[in-house]
């Protein structure tokens, strides 16, 4: 069979951009449209727009506007689930018709659910703080290319516009991998031919080259088993580049290594793989003499961080990949930019040293231009590469004597408590509890009255004593319902957090946060991760005060509430100079310092959240224990100076906890809270097996939508719970904190849940 030809691949590319624009214009124009004050037709323009402003920055940045160099790769709400829509994926529930082009009401009700329809589940992509919809892929699912689908218009109205891109799309493996369904492989036949139709009708309208994303590739997490992948993506692409008309294939690899499937994917007839070579190797010679004639994209430029890259470095990689491979290779970003905001010069806040440091998506464009035009042309681009690591290494505060001694110093003795049962015995003592206790996991409500003061304190409006009277308001009211409500350990609710991370990284130093630095977190919603660039430290107390103030307010237990180490580092940009595990270290001593003067306050128990410890988890399983090794000794290590009397929390929200059940365990808490209402309670069966023996919250409320559950319904979630555990290590709370919550609900659901334990209780 004669291979279809295809233009070159360009020199220089991204694997994809930030589409939430520079000032968050489509989380506005998505949510005036959910509310219903902008119609359809609105929201089409300003996205519209916004794809245009994009194509044309790009262009002006430096990238070939005519050789498929700029990625057209806009979702309205999530790539996963608009490659999803392109292949008719639709669940039969939402009764939308498949075969159709979607409008955006029902892509909307796709992501969101509507009164009666449940939403699809929304999940973390890879190790990213990215979440993508989890695609149902059932036995009869329907999977039939819809014509016209997203890729393909997007790609016409660039040509119309006079650029030439190159579409994105999630790859077959990984949408399968990804999905929920019976047996996934089942359907990857059907899901190619699917495939095949895009490709037909983007070589029609003119496409040269279409990028499958397939990050699936370089994981052993996903659902298809690992050593199913690679026949997975054998024979998905060979079916692939088997298809008569189509553009050239460039299949992207990023966050990690793809091992032998590079090999695998070389030999299946594709003509480009783009490697991620900020997380994975350069590939051995004998696998690229496996692809030898095709494109190699080396992405060298980090994709996921925020640090300026090192030009030479980079560059002597290129030169090894060169002359190593036999044909073409190009440079690229390692990832799509989505990770990172839109660009440093916004930032005018930050100091200008810092702000030398770093590179967000703009600024990455033109590192990717300079190392493709090279040392010598891009002279000044690598001088300056080379000023920015010195400056970097030798400033202030990246490096603290202080800082570094304390964690050299560290000992396993740092890491332990007393014996469990023995902690257990003094707390109960010293905190008498009721069989059953309810406590909540933290945030309250956040009232807009709440976010107008923190807006009005950072402008200078209001003093700070004037702040302090409206924080101090807020904890009393909230303090008063939890007693009204009959709570057996309450909370101040975290009134004065603007967010769980960035609260933290303002007090510590070492951190830095941006202005405008916001990262698509899912959908509309985003994040403004902070910016950890030097060695960590607590120069003073940073929740005390507040969790002193509620406990004056009342005589029941108060409970303390911190960040953990592991989810501090996950949603911030975190230095590449230094271990993580190292990192991780310093964070958690601060904590350890914040839990001392916590009960130094008087305060009996302190709860460390670590919603992210899953997150961070290597996309490959023999990395697994060296990452669940630091990770539970930061948190042990910020939680172990706490006396025994002192109760310690720690509150986990994710829905699938298998791989880290140990882990759990290993957090050594007095108390650990869990999601678990959506999945009825399965984890405290698992965590029994495991032989956890402290106490646990399975969450009995789903927060995560408004619906008040009936006290019926936590009765019956409390009962399957106690056939697992005995009652002695049952916690009754909600499944996450309520900051996302009004209070009407919160007020009724607390109700029930109040009143569900009594029944309970009563019946033990
Ligand atoms: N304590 C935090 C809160 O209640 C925990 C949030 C989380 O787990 N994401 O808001
Ligand atoms: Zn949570």
């Amino acid at each position: 069979m004669s291979q279809p030809t295809h233009p070159t691949f360009p020199a220089a590319t991204i694997l994809g951009y930030p589409r939430i624009g520079p000032r968050r214009e489509l989380k506005r124009a998505l949510e005036s449209f959910w509310s219903g004050t902008t119609t359809e037709t609105d929201l089409a323009t300003a996205a519209a727009g916004l794809r245009e402003r994009t194509r044309t920055h790009l262009t002006d940045l430096g990238l070939d506007p005519q050789t498929a160099a700029i990625p057209s790769d806009f979702s309205y709400y999530d790539q996963v689930l608009s490659t999803a829509v392109a292949v008719g994926a639709i669940p039969e529930r939402f009764g939308i018709d498949a075969s159709a082009s979607i409008n955006l009401a029902d892509y909307s009700r796709l992501a969101r659910g509507d009164a009666e329809t449940a939403p699809l589940e929304l999940t973390k992509w890879f190790d990213t703080n990215y979440h993508y919809l989890v695609p149902e892929i059932g036995p009869d699912t329907p999977l039939q290319y819809v014509p016209g689908s997203g890729p393909v218009a997007e790609f016409v109205e660039a040509k119309e516009a006079g650029v030439h891109t190159r579409p994105v799309v999630v790859g077959p493996v990984t949408l399968l991998a990804l999905a929920k369904g019976t047996d996934p492989l089942a359907r990857l036949d059907e899901l190619v031919a699917a495939f095949q139709k895009l490709l037909v009708e983007l070589a029609e309208t003119g496409a040269t080259w279409v990028q499958f994303d397939e990050p699936a590739l370089v994981s052993d997490n996903g659902t298809i088993p690992a050593a199913q992948l690679n026949d997975a993506a054998d024979r998905a692409y060979r079916a692939l580049a088997a298809t008569a008309d189509r553009p050239g294939i460039l299949v992207a690899a990023p966050y990690g290594d793809l091992r032998e499937r590079f090999a695998t994917l070389a030999g299946t007839g594709v003509e480009a793989i783009a490697l991620d070579l900020v997380k994975g190797e350069i590939p051995d010679d004998g696998a690229l003499a496996q692809a030898r004639g095709l494109t190699l994209v080396a992405g060298l430029v980090d994709g996921h961080n925020v640090w300026r890259t090192d030009l030479h470095a980079a560059a002597e990689r290129l030169q090894r990949l060169r002359t190593a491979h036999d044909g073409p290779v190009s440079v690229a970003t390692s990832t799509s930019l989505l990770h990172v905001p839109h660009t440093v010069a916004d930032e005018t806040d930050l100091p200008e040293q810092l702000r030398s440091w770093l590179a967000f998506a703009d600024e990455k464009v033109g590192e990717v231009l300079a190392l493709t035009a090279g040392p010598e042309a891009a002279a000044e681009a690598f001088a300056a590469s080379r000023t920015v690591r010195a400056d970097r290494a030798s400033a202030p505060g990246v490096r603290r004597e202080d800082v570094r001694r304390r964690t050299g110093a560290l000992t396993a003795a740092d890491t332990e408590r007393a014996d469990a049962s023995a902690r257990a015995a003094a707390q109960q003592e010293r905190l008498n509890l009721p069989p059953l206790p309810t406590t909540t996991i933290g945030s309250f409500p956040q009232t807009s009255d709440l976010r107008r003061a923190r807006a009005q304190r950072r402008k200078g409006e209001i003093s700070d004593e004037q702040y302090t009277e409206v924080i101090r308001g807020e904890i009393a009211r909230v303090i008063e319902l939890q007693t009204e409500l009959g709570l057996d350990v309450l909370v101040h609710g975290e009134p004065e957090r603007n967010d769980m991370v960035q609260y933290f990284a303002e007090l510590l130093d070492g951190f830095a946060v941006t202005q405008h630095g916001w990262v698509q977190s899912y959908g509309s919603r985003c994040t403004r991760p902070s910016i950890l660039w030097g060695d960590v430290s607590r120069p003073a107390p940073m929740t005390v005060e507040w969790t002193r103030y509620a406990a004056s307010l009342t005589g029941k237990p108060v409970k303390g509430m911190l960040t953990g180490p592991v989810t501090i580092l996950a949603w911030s940009f975190v230095r590449d100079d230094l271990p993580l595990g190292e990192v991780a270290d310093q964070v958690a001593l601060a904590l350890r310092d914040e839990v001392a003067d916590l009960e130094g306050a008087g305060i009996g128990v302190i709860q460390v959240d670590e919603p992210a410890l899953r997150e961070l988890l290597p996309l490959r399983a023999e990395q697994h224990q060296a990452y669940l090794d630091w990770s539970v000794r930061s948190f042990r290590l910020a939680t172990s100076g706490a006396a025994p009397h002192t109760q310690v929390h720690t509150h986990l929200c994710y829905s699938e906890f298998g791989e880290v059940i140990d882990a759990i365990d290993g957090l050594g808490a007095d108390v650990t809270s869990l999601e678990a209402a959506r999945s009825a309670m399965e984890v405290v069966p698992e965590l029994a097996q495991a032989g956890f023996s402290r106490g646990i919250g399975p969450g009995v409320w789903d927060i995560h939508s408004p619906r008040v559950p009936s006290t019926e319904e936590i009765v019956d979630l409390l009962g399957r719970a106690l056939a697992a555990v005995p009652a002695q290590q049952l916690w009754v709370n909600p499944d996450c904190g309520l900051k996302t919550r009004g209070y009407d609900e919160t007020t009724a659901s607390l109700r029930n849940l109040v009143a569900a334990t009594e029944r309970v209780r009563a019946a033990l």
